[in-house]
This record gives structure tokens, C-alpha cells and sequence, in this order.
């Protein structure tokens, strides 16, 4: 129970987790995990960046180192070049004697014809003698030229290169590279020059093998620029720099700024100064910033930091979902420990973790004991101990014999099986308190978990309703339940030891009556009365039991002879025999049908016995009452016969074999007819005539007695009909009504339905009923009276004096007219007793306005005293039988019924 319906905490609740106090760290932890981790892979991603940007700045540094070698080693070798041409120069000048002609040999194609190439020999004065250029007398001399001077001071051999300078002839700028000439003696003898363009010394780099970024310039040490060369700047003469470094004399590379660079890029650049020459080799390219690679490099890393980035927010997410999943369970979990927990100690269920303890070598182990590992304060007080005091103590402690025997061998067995659950009375050797106790052992891994619970209260709670259950409550007797409970195991006892049970079947003759008339609380009453007569009657030993309805039956312990049998069936006649009071003043006789069946003569089993008793009981039914039956074979077949009667009545219903005879009733001192009542008669095609009595009473047992009934009303309302149509003068007829049958209902409604039915005044019918039905108050019966009486039809009382109507009970029903029964009748003659009772009874009835009817009149002196006694109507066979319906029209023309001689027959 307690697992399902687990609700939330209320807020605020005291000394129980709150699901968001236990759960908010967990889920706080998750993303605070994902966000240092996060953090960590963009760290990483950004050092990784740098640390490759510094990677590609050195690499970008050596390459611009290299790339300055590489052009200053180029502008070494033309250098040199050059060098090897002036020294040619001075060779074929000292050689010829100064007859050089360079012009001729320009043109017979000595020299290379590269880079506007010129060579040119200066005398000592600064005369150019000859060259490769066509020199004529007013070619100007160079006498002030700073490299003439130069090596006309200096005494080095070394190359000089001046400019570019404006070409003496072309105009174009033009690189110099000039030589001294000596004598022999070793003074200055005149100058050797060559001229090229500034080109020459980049010409080995194509400005298309360079990159946009990429450019290089040869300079002198002191920072002017020679030549360059770049993508942009083609012309040789255009910088790249803006502002320029001051370069170290050796070799070097540095990053740059874009304020360094005329189109404003930040690059690398490397410088090596050209060997032997006071000139500086400078290559330029693109700078690490803007570069491509670290560009591809970083885009990568960041992407890689974004993915990884996302896949932590989506395993944050998951992993939050989870946590907040597994937090919810276990909060529940707890919650559900923490209810189980309360709930076990709130109800009194105790609770207890049991560890086997083994004793022998091992692969032979054996369970002696089992140590108390924990244990609510409940469990442990069932032993009548404390938790503190109880746990790690052995559960043997709490048994002060016995435990090997009896408690040991069921814990083991819970350890082999699992699962073992009982409900007992704890010995007298254990410690545990209550009285009865439910218990439960559950194997969990290698200890049980014990729970018992003290169920004392509901086990005598079932007590209780065991006891209800066999107890009938309307006569406090033992009811069918306990005989069936009980009968089998006395009857088995019987049988060991060779004894007699007898079973008696006591039917009471009148309680349907009394239950119908005089209602539920008075039939009750009686039963109850019967019930204590009944427990009088017998033995302490035998037993009254109430079988339901107004049947009981008496089992009679032990029982010597049928006569013994006899007695008590006697005793209980005779103790039924007094009149009960019931409902205040009045007092009711009842009479008890006694059938008997023994055991084991008649039957072997309780259901044989019962029926047995039940067939003797409606033989004394059968033949009459106050009496008592034992069991024979041949009852049997009465019962059956019985059965069989009224499967006929219902045959005879369905082939309308009933018919009605109807009996004059007249008027006492003329003769006048004043009324018919009609009988039922069974026309059965075998039997013949078959008279009410033969039929009534076992259609009264039944319900058929309202399909009689019924059947009474259609076929008297059905003659009436007839002879009016016949335009007979009609007196009323009375229909016998049984109170079984007023019982049933319906009965005003079928008069009601047939008056209607055949058009007759409601005045035609009148009913008779007995005694018995009078005395119903506030029943079935009575409503019923009420509702035919309020139709307007008359009320006659039939076979009065046999019962205990009282006159005011007359008085309230509105009774027309009542008939004494005809026992009184017969035994008028020569007895002044019951005439007096006839006078009595005329003057009570004449006071309240009721007719007197006499019954049974057989004979003229009956008639004569009746006359004088001044009794209203007479009926009987002295006026006449009944007569079939076909003689009744005789009847209703005849103005005196009274016979002219005599009765008949
Ligand atoms: P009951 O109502 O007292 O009817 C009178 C009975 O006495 C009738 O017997 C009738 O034939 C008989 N009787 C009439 N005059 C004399 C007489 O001078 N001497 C003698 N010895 N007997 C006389 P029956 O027809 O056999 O009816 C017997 C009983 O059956 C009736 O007694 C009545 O209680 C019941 N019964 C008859 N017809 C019906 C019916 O349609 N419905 C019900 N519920 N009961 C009926
Ligand atoms: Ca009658
Ligand atoms: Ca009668």
C-alpha cells in the first residue's frame, strides 16, 4: 500500500528530505562540471592557436631569413660577376697598351649584351677613353665623379658600386661598378667601369614567383635603396617600407607592424648583408597575423572547441535529465524507506535483519544461530527489549527453550526457499509479547529480513465473527452453519465408538401464518420463544439448532433406543403445546411436525440425515398434525407422490380441469336466497370429482394457491357474467380467499381487473376470510384487506369461532357479515352450550350491524332453533349442496330455498 500514493513533502515539513534540497546540488553539479570543462577546451584551443601562431611566426622569420640569403647570395654572385668583367677590363687594357677598343668588341659580340650593360675605360684624368658606348671628343669627362675620386684617393682593388645615378648618355638610372687601375709602379692610373641597369642585381627573381605580401630590396648598409622588387611594386625604384628599421650589420629577421609598409600589411622580414660588399639583402613576406595558414589553423581549433563545446551542453543536458531522474528515484526511494518506516512503527509491525552464524569445516557448514543485525524499535520490543540493547545479540538469547527445535529449522528454511510466512501463537518459550503473530521471512542476499506484526486483535476479531457466523441471531441457537461445521465430526465420533445420533426435524404448522398476519417482528418473537422451549426440552448434552425459516432441528447426542428418542420428541411436543403470548394480549397456539431420522440406520452423512428428517417430518404433515414421524423407506415415496400432486394441480391448470359449484346461502327465516359461495372442485378425467380439501392445503404449501385463487375470481366473475346475460336476477357470490394467498398480494387487483373485465357491479362479489387473516396489522395481509374493502366489496367472516378474532377486530375490518363454523351447527341439537354460544355470538354481531350466518345446517331442527335463536342466513345441505353452475339459474328463480320435505340424503 504504502509503495504506491507516496505523496510530496509538505513545504516545510520537519525531519523529512525535501526533494529539492536533496536534488539541487546534483543538478547545480552537472552544468558547473560542463562549464569548467567548456572553459578548459577553449583555454585549450586558444593556446593551441597562439602557440601555433608562434610556430608560424618562427617558421615565417626563417623563411624571410632564408629568403634574404638566398638574394643576397645572388646579389653577391653578380657582384662578383661584374668584378670578373672589370678585371677582364684591366687585363686587355694593360695588355693592348691602351689601344683597347671596347666599341669593336662590343660589336663583334665579346661582351654580354645583358641589363643595358656598358664598360667604360677613365684615364688618370678622368677622360673616358674607350667604351662600349660610341665616345666622341665632347664626351664630358668624370673628373669630379664621386667613384672617379674615389679610387683616385683610395688605394683598394676593391669593386665600387655607386648609384643608381642618371646614365651619362641614356639618362636611365644606372648602377655603377667601378675598379682602380695602377701602374706598375703602382700609382693611380685611371678607373674601369661598368654600367647596368639596377635590375641586374634581381634579375634572377621573377616578380610573378612573388607573393602579393612578398618583396625584396638590396640596399646600402647606411639604408639606401638600390633596388627592389615586388608584386606591387614593379619599378624598381618603390619601397615597400614606409618608415624604415634600423638593420643590425648581421644577419636578422623581425616581425613588423602594418605601420612599417606602404600598403599598411604587417609581414616578416629577414635581412643578410651581401658578402664582401657594404650592401643589405631585405626579403619581405606576409606576417603571421594575416596568415593563411594560422588562420585555417585557428578556424579549425575553434570549430573543434565549438563542437566540442556543444557536445558537453547536450551531455550536460542528458546527464541532468539523468541525474534528475536517478535524484527523483532515490528521493522517492527514500521517501518510501522513510513511510515504510514510519508506517512499521506507527502500526505495530516489527521489523528485523537476521545473519546466519555457521558453525563446522568448510563445504560442511551448518546454521546454529542467527545474530540480530538491526532491528526496529518495534521488532526488538516484541522480544521485549530495546534496538540498542537487541542488535548483534543472537535471536537463540530470546528463546529460553526450544529455539533448535522449533524456531531454527524455520529461519533455515527461509534461508533455502526464500520466503516463508505464518501466523502463530508464539510459544511459551520465546519472549515475544503478543498473543498471535503474523510473520514474514524474506531471503535478501545472505541474511532474512524479518517483519512480524501483533495480530492478537484481529484474531479475536475473527473469533468473534466465527462465533457470529455459527450463531443464528433471531434465537441465539447454533444455525446450519455450525451443524454443518460440527455434524461431520460428531458423526465420525458416533461411529468409533458404536453410538446412535438422532436428528430431529421440527417444522412449525402455523408460524407462515403468524409471520404473514401479525408481521416479521412477531414471527421473530415466536421463534425466539420456541427456540428457549426448544433448549429445555433436551439434554445438556444434545443441541437445538435453527435452520432458518421456521424449521429447527434438535440433534440428539448418544442416544440409546427409539424410545429414548421418543420421549424427547414428546417433551418437545408437550413444551411447544402451551399458547405463546405474542404482540402484547394475544396468544398463539402453535403446532410443531416432528420428523426423526438416526444415525447410522437412516444415513451415513448429515445431508442424508437431514433429508430423511425432513421426509418423516412432512409424512406427520401429511397425516395430520401434532404428531411425530421417525424415518421409513416408504416416506420416501409420499414425498415424491407429493411432488408429483403438484406437478398434476399445475397440469390440471393448464387443461382447466378446476370448475366452481356454488352453495346457496338464505335468508333464515324465508327462505329468500341471499348469496352463492363458490367452491372449487378438481375435475380430474381419472379420478373424478376431486373435493378442495385433496388439493388445497398442498397448493397452499406452494405458490400455486394464487393461481387457484386467481382462477376462482375469472370463473365466478365468468358465470356471473353468463346468467346476466341470461337476464337472471344475480345475488351475490362469496369467493373463498386463503391468507396465503391475500399474503401474495395481487388479489384486489384481480377483482378489480375481472369486474371490469365482465362489466358487474362491484356489490356481486363479496369475499370470505378466515379468522386468521383478520388479525394481520400492519401486514401484506392487512394492506391487502384494506385494498379490497376500499373497492367496496364485501367482507364475510368465515368458520368464526375457531379462531381468536376479537370484536373490535370485526369492527375495524367492516365486516358485512360473518359464518359460524358449521362445527357448532352440527352439535346445536339437544346442546344448550353451543346454543348459547350461538346467542352470544348473534348479539355481539347484531350490535355492531354484522349478519349472522349459520354453516352446515343439515337438518329442519337445526333450521327450527337457528329461527328461533333469530340467526339471519343458514346454509348447509339441508338447503342445499353445492351445484355445478349449470343449476344455478334453477336456484335464482326459486323464491324460497327451503325444501318442502326434508333434508336430502
Ligand atoms: P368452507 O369455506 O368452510 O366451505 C364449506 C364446506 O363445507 C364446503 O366443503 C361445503 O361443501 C361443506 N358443506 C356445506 N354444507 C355442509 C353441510 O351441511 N354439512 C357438511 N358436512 N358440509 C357442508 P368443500 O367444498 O369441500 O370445501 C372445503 C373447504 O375448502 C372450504 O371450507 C374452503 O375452506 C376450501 N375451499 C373451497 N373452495 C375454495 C376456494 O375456491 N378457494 C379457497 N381458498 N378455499 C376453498
Ligand atoms: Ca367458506
Ligand atoms: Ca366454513
Amino acid at each position: 500500500m504504502m509503495h504506491e500514493n507516496v505523496e510530496f513533502p509538505a513545504r516545510g515539513s520537519v525531519g523529512k528530505p525535501r526533494f529539492f534540497d536533496y536534488v539541487l546540488w546534483t543538478f547545480a553539479l552537472w552544468p558547473m562540471v560542463c562549464l569548467v570543462i567548456v572553459g578548459l577546451v577553449w583555454v585549450l584551443a586558444f593556446s593551441k592557436i597562439s602557440s601555433e601562431k608562434a610556430a608560424i611566426g618562427e617558421q615565417s622569420l626563417a623563411l624571410a631569413s632564408s629568403l634574404s640569403r638566398s638574394y643576397a647570395d645572388q646579389a653577391e654572385r653578380s657582384v662578383i660577376q661584374i668584378d670578373q668583367m672589370l678585371r677582364i677590363l684591366q687585363y686587355y687594357w694593360r695588355y693592348t697598351n691602351g689601344r683597347l677598343q671596347l666599341r669593336d668588341q662590343k660589336l663583334q659580340g665579346v661582351f654580354p649584351d645583358i641589363a643595358g650593360m656598358k664598360m667604360t675605360v677613365i684615364d688618370r684624368n678622368g677622360r673616358p677613353v674607350t667604351s662600349t658606348l660610341p665616345l666622341s671628343v665632347d664626351s664630358p669627362w668624370i673628373t669630379d665623379r664621386p667613384h672617379f675620386l674615389h679610387h683616385k684617393q683610395s688605394a683598394s682593388s676593391d669593386v665600387l658600386i655607386t648609384g643608381p645615378v642618371a646614365g651619362l648618355t641614356s639618362g636611365r638610372p644606372a648602377l655603377l661598378f667601378s675598379k682602380r687601375m695602377e701602374t706598375s709602379e703602382g700609382n693611380f692610373d685611371g678607373v674601369v667601369v661598368v654600367a647596368v641597369e639596377p635590375s641586374y642585381l634581381n634579375a634572377f627573381t621573377d616578380p610573378s614567383a612573388l607573393g602579393t605580401m612578398e618583396f625584396l630590396e638590396l640596399r646600402r648598409l647606411d639604408g639606401t635603396l638600390i633596388v627592389a622588387k615586388s608584386t606591387v611594386a614593379a619599378l624598381n625604384e618603390v619601397s615597400s617600407f614606409r618608415a624604415l628599421p634600423a638593420f643590425d650589420p648581421s644577419p636578422g629577421a623581425i616581425s613588423l607592424g602594418a605601420t612599417a609598409f606602404a600598403d599598411r600589411q604587417p609581414r616578416v622580414i629577414g635581412w643578410t648583408p651581401v658578402n664582401g660588399q657594404p650592401l643589405l639583402a631585405i626579403a619581405g613576406i606576409g606576417g603571421v597575423e594575416g596568415s593563411a595558414l594560422l588562420n585555417a589553423r585557428a578556424r579549425e581549433y575553434r570549430a573543434a572547441a565549438v563542437a566540442a563545446s556543444l557536445a558537453l551542453l547536450v551531455m550536460a543536458l542528458a546527464g541532468l535529465l539523468l541525474q534528475s531522474r536517478r535524484a527523483y528515484q532515490s528521493f522517492y526511494r527514500a521517501e518510501i524507506d522513510n513511510a515504510y518506516r514510519m508506517a512499521t512503527d506507527n502500526a505495530n509491525e516489527g521489523f528485523y535483519m537476521l545473519r546466519p552464524v555457521y558453525k563446522g569445516s568448510k563445504g560442511n557448514q551448518e546454521i546454529v544461530d542467527f545474530l540480530i543485525e538491526d532491528c526496529n524499535e518495534n521488532g526488538a520490543s516484541y522480544y521485549g527489549t530495546t534496538r540498542q540493547e537487541a542488535m548483534g545479540k543472537l535471536m537463540s538469547k530470546y528463546f529460553k527453550d526450544g529455539y533448535a527445535e522449533n524456531i531454527l529449522p524455520t529461519y533455515c528454511k527461509a534461508m533455502e526457499i526464500g520466503f516463508v510466512e505464518a501466523e502463530f501463537r508464539p510459544t511459551r518459550h520465546s519472549t515475544l509479547r503478543p498473543q498471535w503473530v503474523h510473520r514474514r521471512i524474506f531471503r535478501s542476499g545472505n541474511s532474512l529480513a524479518v517483519t512480524v506484526r501483533d495480530i492478537s486483535e484481529k484474531k479475536a476479531n475473527e473469533s468473534d465473527l466465527l462465533r457470529l457466523a455459527n450463531v443464528d441471531p433471531v434465537t441465539s441457537l447454533p444455525n446450519r452453519h455450525w451443524l454443518l461445521q460440527n455434524m461431520p465430526m460428531l458423526l465420525e465420533k458416533a461411529k468409533s465408538s458404536n453410538l446412535q445420533i438422532a436428528l430431529l426435524f421440527v417444522d412449525l404448522d402455523d408460524f407462515k401464518m403468524v409471520n404473514d398476519t401479525l408481521g416479521h417482528a412477531a414471527g421473530d418473537m415466536l421463534l425466539n420463544l420456541v427456540g428457549a422451549r426448544l433448549k429445555t426440552a433436551i439434554r445438556p448434552e444434545d443441541t437445538a439448532v435453527r435452520l432458518g425459516g421456521d424449521e429447527f432441528t434438535l440433534v440428539l447426542d448418544q442416544v440409546g433406543s427409539e424410545d429414548d428418542v421418543v420421549l424427547c420428541a414428546d417433551r418437545i411436543v408437550t413444551a411447544l403445546s402451551h399458547p405463546f403470548a405474542l404482540a402484547g394480549t394475544s396468544t398463539h397456539l402453535v403446532h410443531a411436525s416432528i420428523g426423526i431420522s438416526l444415525f447410522p440406520r437412516d444415513g451415513e452423512d448429515l445431508d442424508t440425515l437431514l433429508k430423511h428428517a425432513d421426509i418423516a417430518m412432512y409424512a406427520v404433515k401429511a397425516g395430520g398434525k401434532r404428531n411425530v414421524q421417525f424415518f421409513r423407506p416408504e416416506l420416501a415415496e409420499t414425498l415424491l407422490e407429493k411432488v408429483a400432486g403438484l406437478k398434476a394441480i399445475e397440469r390440471a391448470i393448464a387443461n382447466d380441469e378446476f370448475i366452481l359449484h356454488f352453495q346457496p346461502r338464505v335468508d333464515a327465516h324465508t327462505g329468500a336466497l341471499r348469496s352463492m359461495e363458490a367452491l372449487i372442485r378438481w375435475n380430474d378425467p381419472q379420478r373424478g370429482m376431486v373435493a378442495p380439501g385433496d388439493f388445497i392445503p398442498l397448493a397452499e404449501a406452494s405458490g400455486l394457491v394464487s393461481a387457484l385463487g386467481e382462477l376462482v375470481i375469472r370463473k365466478t366473475c365468468e358465470h356471473l357474467a353468463q346468467w346476466k346475460a341470461q337476464g337472471l336476477a344475480l345475488v351475490p357470490v362469496s369467493i373463498n380467499v386463503s391468507p396465503r394467498q391475500l399474503g401474495h398480494g395481487k388479489v384486489h387487483e384481480q377483482l378489480a381487473n375481472y369486474l371490469q373485465e365482465y362489466g358487474l357491479e362491484r356489490s356481486l362479489l363479496e369475499i370470505e376470510i378466515t379468522e386468521s387473516a383478520m388479525l394481520a396489522e400492519g401486514t401484506e395481509v392487512a394492506q391487502e384487506l384494506a385494498a379490497i374493502e376500499s373497492l367496496g366489496i364485501s367482507m364475510v367472516v368465515d368458520d368464526f369461532g375457531t379462531g381468536y378474532s376479537s370484536l373490535s377486530q370485526l369492527k375495524r375490518l367492516k365486516v358485512n357479515s360473518l359464518k359460524v363454523d358449521q362445527s357448532f351447527t352440527a352439535t346445536l341439537e339437544g346442546n344448550p352450550e353451543d346454543e348459547a354460544v350461538f346467542r352470544a355470538i348473534l348479539s355481539m354481531a347484531h350490535t355492531l350491524n354484522i349478519a349472522v350466518v349459520a354453516e352446515g345446517v343439515e337438518t329442519l331442527g337445526q333450521l327450527r332453533i337457528l329461527q328461533n335463536l333469530c340467526c339471519d342466513e343458514v346454509q348447509g345441505f339441508y338447503i342445499s349442496r353445492p351445484v355445478p353452475p349449470a343449476e344455478v339459474p334453477g336456484l335464482l328463480t326459486r323464491v324460497m330455498l327451503f325444501p318442502q320435505h326434508g333434508p336430502e340424503g
